[in-house]
């Protein structure tokens, strides 16, 4: 895992490589290339969870995934946050705030469509208990996610 958790990161939404992660039901808020290039060079590919806050919105659980982005023929990594919430609209521009604060497990290749879906639904489940312990809950309500009014309003 991550020598340096929880990690925290902000930075715009962009639009991804349309892997169609929005039909799995599964959308996967992307970081631009420039916030990708900031996080540490060590730090493993694989599934993690936290908290994510959408401009000046409200704290979320979230998945993250750190990946090889294929666009750049797998050269540079892609980080992909899903958060555990429904929103009304697509929030692609906006800024996104996260804390990583666990890991789940490695990138792994999946036989099927069925097998990878099955597998990002126990991704999400073991978010969701990890982040009610103690530990990563008081994550939620750091200082970080409460930015300066009046200066990100648009969610
Ligand atoms: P892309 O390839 O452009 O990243 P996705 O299919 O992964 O497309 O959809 C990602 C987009 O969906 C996000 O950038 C965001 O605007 C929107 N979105 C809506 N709900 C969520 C959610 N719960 N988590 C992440 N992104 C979401
Ligand atoms: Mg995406």
């Amino acid at each position: 895992a991550m020598r340096q958790l929880p990690y925290f990161c902000r930075g715009e939404v962009v639009k991804g490589f349309g892997r169609g992660s929005k039909e799995l039901g599964i959308p996967t808020a992307n970081f631009s290339e420039q916030v990708v290039d900031s996080f540490p060079s060590d730090i493993p590919t694989g599934i993690y969870y936290g908290w994510a806050c959408v401009g000046n919105g409200d704290v979320h659980k979230m998945v993250l995934s750190i990946g090889w982005n294929p666009f750049y023929k797998n050269t540079k990594k892609s980080v992909e946050t899903h958060i555990i919430h429904t929103f009304k609209e697509d929030f692609y521009g906006e800024i996104l705030s996260i804390v990583i604060t666990g890991y789940i497990r490695p990138e792994k290749n999946f036989d099927s469509l069925d097998a990878l879906i099955s597998a990002i639904q126990e991704d999400i489940e073991e978010a969701k208990r990890q982040l009610d312990l103690p530990e990563h809950l008081k994550l939620k309500e750091d200082n970080f996610f409460h930015l300066p009014e009046g200066k990100i309003v648009n969610n």
